[in-house]
């Protein structure tokens, strides 16, 4: 039988507790680490333009090894998030992608990269100042002309538009400026209100894969990813769906107004040197 009070109740709940305590100290302290040792790694999922599955964009996505297995992001993340770790480690993603866009245009293969920015990286106006400066000088140094801003994604939560700051709107528009293109990531499973969608300064909407998975479950949910690409398209935004896994999902997909398809169906995330490969493939051939 089970106690939901008294002595044993309380110790296993304390137990628990202790040990994600000891986990996540463990996760942040060899993150550390590893971002002085190199022991991220990038990979690439490519994005496919629903007219021709031509692969136009891929989205970095950041992976950890530790002692031989992978970490989940879904774990990660939030801890680099609550230490400050995230700030150093997008900065290391951003250069990466900076530098690897740069290296397509001079092989005349251009492929735009996206990649994600936490909310906590925005959080003040010095770490705005960072973000900015790390972008402005990483894109001088490693190009020769002008950096092709428009091949640079960054995608960014509803929660961050949530934050009535003026300051984030204004950074934002700065970086559009340069031609940065700006994404909401994730977009319906969020809190927050679309009113944001008629004034924030925004060019792309990502379908999550959550309303992209339950397409086979029926008319509603069919409609659900019908109402969003349409309102995407009436405010001229690019849409992508997110999470194509089946035939049936690919097929609904192409019925609708979305531009772009990222997805299993087509590709799953994989190292630089596969990625390098598929890409040179497709331009050559
Ligand atoms: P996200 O930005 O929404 O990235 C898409 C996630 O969906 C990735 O998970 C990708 O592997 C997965 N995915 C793509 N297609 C499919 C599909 O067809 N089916 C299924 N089941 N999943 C699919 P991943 O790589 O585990 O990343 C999880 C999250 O971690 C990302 O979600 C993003 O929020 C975060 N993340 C990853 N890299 C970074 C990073 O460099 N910086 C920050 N701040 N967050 C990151
Ligand atoms: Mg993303
Ligand atoms: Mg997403
Ligand atoms: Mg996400």
């Amino acid at each position: 039988d089970v106690k939901l009070t008294g002595r044993n109740g309380y110790q296993f709940f304390n137990k628990t507790m202790q040990q994600n305590a000891e986990r996540t100290a463990y996760l942040q302290m060899e993150m550390t680490k590893a971002l002085n040792d190199q022991g991220f790694e990038l990979y690439f999922q490519p994005i496919v333009s629903t007219q021709n599955t031509h692969i136009a964009k891929a989205e970095i996505l950041l992976r950890w090894k530790l002692h031989g297995e992978f970490v989940s992001p879904e774990e990660f993340i939030p801890i680099a998030e609550h230490s400050g770790l995230i700030v150093p480690i997008g900065k290391w993603v951003r250069e990466k992608a900076i530098k690897l866009i740069n290296q397509f245009v001079e092989q005349n293969t251009p492929i735009a990269l996206s990649v994600n920015v936490s909310t906590c990286e925005f959080l003040n106006d010095e770490l705005q100042h960072q973000f900015i400066d790390s972008i402005k000088s990483c894109s001088e140094q490693s190009c020769k002309t002008a950096f092709p801003f428009e091949l640079l994604t960054l995608e960014i939560t509803e929660s961050l538009m949530m934050d009535q700051h003026q300051n984030i709107e204004n950074l934002l528009i700065r970086l559009r400026e340069w031609g940065i293109k700006i994404s909401v990531d994730d977009f319906g499973t969020g809190y927050s209100s679309l009113s944001y969608l008629a004034n924030f300064p925004v060019d792309q909407i990502k379908i999550d894969k959550a309303f992209i998975q339950k397409i086979e479950q029926g008319a509603r949910h069919k409609a659900l990813v019908e109402a969003i690409a349409s309102m995407s398209n009436a405010l001229e935004l690019t849409v992508t769906a997110e999470g194509v896994e089946t035939q049936t999902q690919l097929d609904f997909v192409k019925t609708q107004k979305v531009d772009d398809i990222q997805g299993y169906f087509f590709y799953k995330p994989m190292p630089q040197q596969e990625f390098l490969a598929l890409v040179e493939k497709q331009f050559c051939s």
